[in-house]
């Protein structure tokens, strides 16, 4: 895909979220990732802006574009800061889109205004220290609508106001809204990361906290792995827009760094590795927005979500190195962005499903039933 398949809708949010990671996220991402800075000021513009609700129907305070635009601003703010890029993705993604799609009419009518503006934040609290590939072993509980647990590494965990709390209820795992302030609600942790230092990573526990029920009862793990359906094609874009801050990193040195007389980008090894960078990084990019069209189409979208994640991840992680090489020693160091790029893409292998959990998702639709036994 390139940019004249997009409608005009489409390329004019991509073009105003390029704008807005160059000339507001860029310049200030290395210093957030020093201070482990949560840029508040720059989630309020976003909201102002109309991108922590892009692609959500106008009536509930959103944008009302569609679901790849959403991936399209994903990818361009993680160009700017990866961190940023996260935390868009789960307060919109898997914070917001699920009250959309499996909450009340009332819920809906109150919850998603203020989220969809950037008043307030969402986060997803899923994973426990004892799971997380495998959430149905979660041991958090609800009991009458109170629920108690711990849940660690949520997103956004120390900043949101409306946390998607999932909970043994009383066999089978449901989908619980709980609000920031709920009694029994306690953070407990932040997280020091290898990168994202932008976003908020918390632990938290639960002690007979009030939740309202999301959808049926019994049907959390349904609604968790629908919503990471969607979110992984997310991740997908964060990678593309990591990978693609590195190549351009790359590109800019190689015109200018001079090795034995003539700028390093004369020498064919670099051109090599710059011409593979490219390569990839497009190849990831058609999966991921392949994947983000189908979703907007609402048409089947798991092994295409799980394929552009495995694969833009994979990119991502090899690009970020490959970037790092082309600088040299400078490349190693502080001085310029590729460290934090490389940093930043690792986590795209892990959340929001391991990229062994997406190879076991496009096996079993190959597959079928033999992939289960
Ligand atoms: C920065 C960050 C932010 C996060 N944000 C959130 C959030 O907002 N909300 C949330 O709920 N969670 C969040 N997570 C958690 C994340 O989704 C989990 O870390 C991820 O799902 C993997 O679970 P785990 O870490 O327990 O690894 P494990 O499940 O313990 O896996 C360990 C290793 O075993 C492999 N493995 C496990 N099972 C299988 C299998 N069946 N076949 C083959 N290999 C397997 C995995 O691929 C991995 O390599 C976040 C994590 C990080 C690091």
């Amino acid at each position: 895909m390139s940019l004249h398949e997009l409608t005009d809708e489409q390329r004019d949010i991509r073009a105003l979220a390029a704008r807005f990671a160059d000339e507001v996220v860029a310049p200030k991402a290395m210093e957030w990732d020093r201070e482990h800075r949560f840029p508040k000021e720059v989630i309020q513009q976003l909201g102002e802006l109309g991108l922590m609700g892009v692609c959500i129907p106008t009536h509930l305070g959103g944008a009302g574009a569609d679901f790849l635009a959403y991936i399209l601003v994903l990818e361009q703010l993680s160009r700017g800061d990866a961190g940023l890029g996260v935390t868009l993705a789960v307060h919109t993604g898997a914070g917001t889109m699920p009250i959309i799609d499996h909450g009340s009419r009332k819920q809906v009518e109150l919850l998603v205004p203020p989220l969809a503006q950037g008043h307030e934040i969402a986060a997803f609290a899923l994973t426990e220290s004892d799971a997380g590939s495998d959430a149905g072993a979660m041991r958090t509980r609800a009991q009458d609508g109170k629920i108690t647990g711990a849940k660690q590494w949520v997103t956004n965990g120390r900043y949101a106001h409306v946390f998607l709390v999932f909970a043994k209820d009383p066999d089978k795992p449901s989908a619980f809204i709980v609000r920031r302030g709920a009694p029994g609600f306690k953070p407990t942790r932040e997280e020091e990361k290898l990168g994202l230092n932008s976003s908020s990573t918390s632990d938290m526990t639960f002690d007979e906290t009030p939740g309202e029920r999301l959808g049926w009862r019994g049907h959390g793990l349904r609604i968790a792995l629908a919503t990471l359906d969607g979110g992984r094609i997310g991740i997908a874009a964060q990678a593309v827009g990591i990978a693609q801050a590195a190549l351009d990193l790359a590109v800019a040195y190689a015109k200018e760094r001079r090795t034995f007389g003539k700028p390093i980008g004369a020498h064919q090894a670099i051109q090599q590795k710059l011409a593979d960078m490219q390569t990839v990084i497009e190849a990831a990019r058609a999966l991921t927005w392949r994947a983000g069209r189908l979703k907007a189409a609402g048409r089947s979208h798991t092994v295409e979500g799980a394929q552009a994640k495995l694969f833009a991840s994979g990119v991502a992680r090899r690009v970020t190195g490959e970037a790092i090489q082309v600088l040299g020693g400078v490349g190693y160091t502080k001085q310029t962005a590729a460290e934090r790029y490389y940093r930043d893409a690792k986590v795209t292998e892990i959340y929001e499903g391991t990229s062994e959990i997406q190879r076991l998702v496009i096996a079993r639709a190959l597959l079928g039933k033999v992939a289960r036994e």
